[in-house]
C-alpha cells in the first residue's frame, strides 16, 4: 500500500506524541491538528486517507468535526477512528451514528490502535478490483465504489458500502454479526453494537419506498439477511 497520510486529531500532547511516533514507524505519513478548528481545516487542505479524531477536543468537539466531514462530498468518504475517554456508550453510539467508521476508548494499546488502522485503510483501498456485485435491481460496483439500487445511486459511507457487499454476497443467507464484524472491522473479538449501529443505518438507505423494497432482516441471535420483500 502506498504511504497513507493519517490525520491525528488529539489535544493531549502526551498522547498527539506517541501515536504520531507509532503511525511513523509503521511508514505512514503524519499531520496532526489540537484543536477541532484546526481539525477541519487540515482535513480539506491535506485531504488525509485517515483521521484519527478524538472526541473532547477544544473550540469543535469531535461530533461536530464528523459531522462537518460527513456533509462534504469532498470528505464524506474519510475513514474515522474515533478516540474516546469517556465510559459513556453513547457516545460511541452517537459517533457511529454521525458517519465514524471505528473506534477505541482510551486507554488503547498502540498496537492495537495500528492494527485498526490498517485495517481501514485495506478497506478503502481494496476498491482497485473491477469486481460487480449483482442481484435484481441491487448492482454493487466494486472498482468505484458505487452501490446502485433499482439505477438509482445509494448515499452510503465506505463501512455501509462494504456492509451491503457483504449482505449482497449472501443474498438470503443469514450473515453473523461476528462474520460482519471480522470482515469488515477486523476487530480482536470486539463489539457487535458497532455491526448493529451501522445495519440500522444501512436500511434506512436501502427504504426507497418502491417494492420489492430491498430489507435486512434480523434474526434474533442469529445475524442479518438481505432479502427482497
Ligand atoms: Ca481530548
Amino acid at each position: 500500500m502506498p504511504e497513507a497520510r493519517i490525520l491525528i486529531v488529539e489535544d493531549e500532547d502526551a498522547i498527539m506524541e506517541i501515536v504520531s511516533q507509532a503511525l511513523r514507524r509503521h511508514g505512514y505519513e503524519t499531520a496532526s491538528a489540537s484543536d477541532g478548528d484546526a481539525a477541519l481545516e487540515k482535513i480539506f487542505s491535506l485531504r488525509p486517507d485517515l483521521v484519527i479524531l478524538d472526541l473532547m477536543l477544544p473550540k469543535m468537539d469531535g461530533w461536530e468535526v464528523c459531522r462537518r466531514m460527513k456533509a462534504e462530498p469532498e470528505t464524506e468518504r474519510i475513514p474515522i477512528l474515533m478516540l474516546t475517554a469517556r465510559r459513556d456508550e453513547r457516545d460511541v453510539v452517537e459517533g457511529l451514528e454521525l458517519g465514524a467508521d471505528d473506534y477505541m476508548k482510551k486507554p488503547f494499546s498502540l498496537a492495537e490502535l495500528t492494527a485498526r488502522v490498517k485495517a481501514l485503510l485495506r478497506r478503502t483501498g481494496e476498491r482497485r478490483e473491477s469486481r460487480i456485485v449483482e442481484n435484481g435491481d441491487l448492482r454493487i460496483e466494486l472498482d468505484d465504489e458505487t452501490a446502485l439500487l433499482r439505477g438509482t445511486p445509494l448515499d452510503l459511507s465506505p463501512t455501509e458500502f462494504r456492509l451491503l457487499e457483504a449482505l449482497a454476497r449472501k443474498m438470503g443467507r443469514t450473515a453473523s454479526r461476528e462474520e460482519l464484524l471480522s470482515k469488515i472491522w477486523s476487530f480482536y473479538g470486539g463489539d457487535t453494537r458497532t455491526v448493529d449501529v451501522h445495519i440500522s443505518r444501512l436500511r434506512k438507505k436501502l427504504d426507497d419506498g418502491k417494492s420489492p423494497a430491498l430489507a435486512i432482516n434480523s434474526l434474533r441471535g442469529r445475524g442479518y439477511r438481505l432479502v427482497w420483500e
